[in-house]
């Protein structure tokens, strides 16, 4: 599957806002959006006019960024959304976080969405006793999601053990002791810890 490898402050920086997509770095003060929060490049600091249409289109590529997505999956996921009953922007989101990485992320099992999508892909998670690999493999309420036995004597996973996992997401459950959690509900639009306006990013694609 493709993906973004170039450098992610620079995303940071482009969209003015901590995304926060460096795990433990975001939250120090070697975070780039600390020390130089404008746009990359030698006019970022320049003030640039905004226009209906690029407000749109920075809140798509914030959302898109934050979540790791390149275009063509991020799409997919509007036009999903776009067949469910319900508002089509929080169904949208509600589908992104459903995402194995995602959920693996706010369990607190990956640093960031990154690393999450990497140990997804390297084969350490379980969902429901099974080895799931698929990154986009999209969870549902009831789920049991673990990390493998077989991997759970690495030293990464052996420390994290030891961790207590702050701030949970109300839809989802985690015990470090056994490395296991849960789906407990669908999220909604108020567990998206980002802030996104997603109805300009329907706005866009509805043109
Ligand atoms: Fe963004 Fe994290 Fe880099 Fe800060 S350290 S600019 S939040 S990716």
């Amino acid at each position: 599957m493709a993906k973004y490898t170039g450098p992610v402050c620079k995303l940071c920086r482009r969209e003015g806002c901590k995304l926060f997509l460096k795990g433990d770095r975001c939250f120090s003060r070697a975070c780039a959006m600390e020390k130089r929060p404008v746009a990359p490049g030698q006019h970022g600091a320049a003030r640039k006019k905004s226009t209906p249409y690029s407000v749109q289109l920075r809140e798509k590529q914030k959302a898109k960024r934050a979540y790791g997505l390149l275009e063509k999956q991020f799409h997919m996921y509007y036009e999903m959304a776009e067949k469910m009953r319900g508002v089509t922007g929080e169904n949208m989101l509600s589908l992104i976080e459903r995402r194995l990485d995602n959920v693996v992320y706010r369990m607190g099992i990956g640093s960031s969405r990154a690393q999450a999508r990497q140990l997804v892909n390297h084969g350490h998670i379980t969902v429901n006793g099974k080895k799931v690999d698929i990154a986009s493999y999209l969870t549902k309420a009831g789920d049991v999601i673990a990390v493998k036995e077989n991997k759970r004597a690495n030293a990464y996973f052996t420390e994290l053990k030891e961790s207590k996992i702050a701030n949970m997401p109300k839809w989802l459950t985690f015990d470090p002791a056994t490395l296991t959690g849960s789906i407990v509900e669908l999220p909604k639009r108020e567990d998206v810890d980002l802030s996104i306006a997603e109805h300009m990013i329907i706005e866009l694609y509805s043109k």
